[in-house]
């Protein structure tokens, strides 16, 4: 567990949050400053924050993670429609958690990537 992860306490039950899909590797539960109709977010069990440390053991978290998204895009609807998953890494991106996530965002036509 990550010392003072937030995403870490809400794996542990430390903090509450509606968790909408778990597995062994993955969970996923609404962002709580939505910056679209639907913004999920696809959360690794494993505290783990930057993907350069993306190890061959890993490559199946981040398929179940990518799976999950799918998944839970289908359950909210907007599959058709269309979303996109993000990833932010570092300063630069404006990650906030160092916890990797996938962003999952639809519901409206969505602004052009920065
Ligand atoms: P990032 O900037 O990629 O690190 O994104 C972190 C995201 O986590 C932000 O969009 C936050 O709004 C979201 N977030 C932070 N704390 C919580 C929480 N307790 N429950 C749900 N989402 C959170």
């Amino acid at each position: 567990m990550g010392q003072d992860c937030i995403f870490c306490k809400i794996a542990a039950g430390e903090i509450p949050s509606d968790v909408l899909y778990s597995d062994d590797v993955c969970f996923v539960i609404r962002d709580i400053a939505p910056a679209a109709p639907v913004h999920l977010l696809v959360i690794p069990n494993q505290h783990f924050t930057y993907l350069d440390g993306l190890t061959a053991e890993r490559h199946g978290m981040v398929g179940a993670m990518f799976q999950a998204a799918a998944q839970m895009a289908a359950r909210e609807g907007i599959v058709k429609s269309g979303y996109r998953l993000s990833v932010n890494q570092g300063d630069d991106s404006g990650q906030m958690v160092d916890h990797l996530h996938l962003h999952v965002l639809g519901g409206e036509r969505l602004g052009a990537m920065a």
